[in-house]
This record gives structure tokens, C-alpha cells and sequence, in this order.
């Protein structure tokens, strides 16, 4: 794990360089962690000591970011349109305030995520990534239903550190059939929903 992480570290310092706007890092074990069934079939005992690693890998990688804004991505994997993990963010919530990046893109549209009142623990001074599409799903999100998660989500976070994405990438394959017209569809109406949004709170 170390290793990969200098090799992480080695592109961060590539992108500062090539003058990058932003660096998003996908996180593939911090969320995972808060599913029963994946603690046993990989044999964690110990989810306290797990996330002292993830928190400090990914604080490795970043080091060299410098002042070019930083995220991470986390969520409950998914392949063939099926998510692998169910479990809300409690067990980590806390943990994100020690991970030195600006913002996290979570998944929050998804059933497996159990709700937005975990944002209750959100760090406040990190920025909210709320993920308003849920990617696995076929129906294509309203606009209508994309504005009311996030005025759910903003009992909890100020619409100054709140921005939207969708919970995961679309990320097509063989194994994981994506149309790109329904995703198209699904950020056109995230798109919509943030012009709805921005009319309303600044
Ligand atoms: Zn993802």
C-alpha cells in the first residue's frame, strides 16, 4: 500500500505541475469498511486500525498538492449495475476531518448510503460533494427529486459548502452496460437542478 502511494503521490505532482484545476482521488476501501458482510469476507476485526490507514495513505498522496484543490471520491463500488456494499457513512464520518483534502464526493442518492442525517457529523471545514444521481438506478432522476435531496442535504450542510455530483462515474464496459443517452439525460437534469438551486440560495 505504501508503494502505490508514492506512486500516487508521483502523479499528483505531475498534474500540479501540468497546472491542473482540481485533483479528485477515488478512494476504494475507506466506505467499504462500514459493510458488515465485507468486514467478514475480507476478515477485518479491527475497523479503527483500517481507517487510520486509509486516512493516512491518502494524506500521503495529497501531500504534494500544495495549494491546488483536492477531493475524495468514495463509494460502494459497483459492476454489472449492481453496488457491492450497503452501509451508511457513521463508522467514517468523523475520520474524514483528519484527511487533508477540500472536498469529499459521496454517494448519497443510493439506498445503500441509508440517508442524509449522517451529515449531521459532516466535518466543517471540508466542502460536501452530494452525490444527486444514482447511477445504478435506470430512471432518469427529475430535476424536481434532485432539488429536494439537496434541500434535505441542507439542513445539515450550508449551500456554501455544498456542491453536487453524481454518486459515481458511469464508467461503461462490457461488464457494466452504461447508455450514454441516459446519461446524458441524468446530468442534463442535475445540470437543471443546480440552475433551480442557485436562483433560490445564491
Ligand atoms: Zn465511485
Amino acid at each position: 500500500m505504501v508503494a502505490c502511494a508514492e506512486i500516487l503521490r508521483n502523479e499528483v505532482e505531475k498534474l500540479v505541475s501540468a497546472g491542473v484545476d482540481h485533483i479528485q482521488i477515488d478512494e476504494p476501501w475507506l466506505l467499504l469498511l462500514v459493510d458488515k458482510r465485507h468486514r467478514e469476507r475480507m476478515g477485518i476485526p479491527d475497523i479503527e486500525r483500517e481507517i487510520e490507514t486509509c486516512v493516512r495513505m491518502i494524506n500521503d498522496v495529497v501531500e504534494s498538492a500544495g495549494a491546488t484543490p483536492t477531493s475524495v471520491h468514495m463509494c460502494h463500488a459497483h459492476f454489472a449495475r449492481k453496488r457491492y456494499a450497503d452501509g451508511g457513512y457513521e463508522p467514517i464520518i468523523e475520520a474524514l476531518a483528519d484527511i487533508n483534502v477540500d472536498r469529499f464526493a459521496m454517494e448519497f442518492a443510493a439506498p445503500e448510503s441509508h440517508g442524509v442525517e449522517v451529515l449531521s457529523r459532516f466535518p466543517e471545514n471540508k466542502i460536501l460533494g452530494l452525490g444527486v444521481i444514482d447511477q445504478i438506478d435506470q430512471n432518469v432522476e427529475s430535476p424536481q427529486l434532485i432539488v429536494e435531496r439537496v434541500e434535505e442535504a441542507l439542513k445539515y450542510v450550508p449551500a456554501d459548502r455544498l456542491t453536487l455530483n453524481p454518486d459515481c462515474g458511469f464508467s461503461p464496459s462490457a461488464q457494466n452496460p452504461m447508455d450514454i443517452d441516459e446519461a446524458y439525460l441524468k446530468l442534463r437534469a442535475m445540470s437543471d437542478a443546480a440552475d433551480q438551486l442557485r436562483k433560490r440560495h445564491g
